[in-house]
């Protein structure tokens, strides 16, 4: 089933993102004391290996929080597409290697220069390349097309071969802290959704399980923040 979904209304939920905020933070908060106390207590155990990806995990919480919190930008520069994608491939480099992903580029020749905020962007392709590669744990082939779809629009499709996402679930993507996966944060698209939107954008998705996972981000190449 192909089902392109829009999710700008998604955006919205400041409240509720606060209130997920303090209960995602509040659970390895509560289990750190809890740690903290067992070691004070002079019990033989210690506890580090509970306890760092803990704090990890608070800290990777805070992280993508605060990225999401930040003001929209207003000034965007002009970046080449082809060295940002590049750029973020190579970051992720290991990642793929460690899942036996292999990823192909695509990326049409003088594409024009993206008027765009290059770490936001990058942001976004690291948050839906680590997605794609996350969902193939037996390995596969990610590819990354990139072209005009029309005189002002460019068009990055990511395409992975990842498992799919089940259609009733797929409305639930980019809600803040919808995950599942056991240290997801949940917070990824909705970052993507989020510096989309502020580039004037589009960002669609379209799964079909047992087949893979389509994203599409559509970004004008002439925007006037
Ligand atoms: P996280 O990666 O921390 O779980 P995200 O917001 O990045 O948070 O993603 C939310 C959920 O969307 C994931 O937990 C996963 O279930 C689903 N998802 C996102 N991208 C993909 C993909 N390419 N293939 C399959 N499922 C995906
Ligand atoms: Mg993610």
């Amino acid at each position: 089933t192909e089902e392109f979904l829009r999710k700008s209304d998604k955006l919205n939920v400041v409240g509720q993102l606060a209130a997920g905020l303090a209960h995602e933070i509040r659970n390895p908060l509560t289990s750190l004391r809890g740690f903290l106390q067992l070691m004070q207590s002079g019990s033989k155990n210690d506890y580090y290996d509970i306890m760092i990806p803990e704090i990890d995990r608070i800290s990777c919480i805070v992280s993508e929080f605060l990225i999401i919190a930040k003001p929209q930008v207003t000034n965007f520069q002009s970046n080449n597409i082809t060295t940002m994608i590049q750029n973020v491939i190579t970051l992720l480099d290991s990642q793929a290697i460690l899942y036996n992903v292999q990823i192909k580029v695509e990326i049409e020749d003088h594409l024009p220069l993206l008027p765009c905020s290059e770490i936001q962007i990058k942001q976004v392709f690291i948050n839906l390349l680590k997605n794609a590669i996350e969902a193939m744990p037996e390995g596969g082939e990610i590819h990354i097309v990139a072209h005009m779809q029309n005189e002002d629009h460019l068009l990055i499709r990511l395409i992975d071969q990842g498992d799919g996402i089940p259609e009733d679930l797929i409305q639930r993507l980019g809600e803040p802290f919808y995950t599942t996966k056991e240290k997801g944060t949940g917070l990824g698209l909705m970052m993507c959704y989020k510096i989309i939107e502020a580039h004037q954008g589009n960002l669609y998705i379209n799964s079909c399980m047992g087949v893979g996972t389509t994203i599409d981000v559509v970004l004008p190449v002439t925007v006037t923040p």
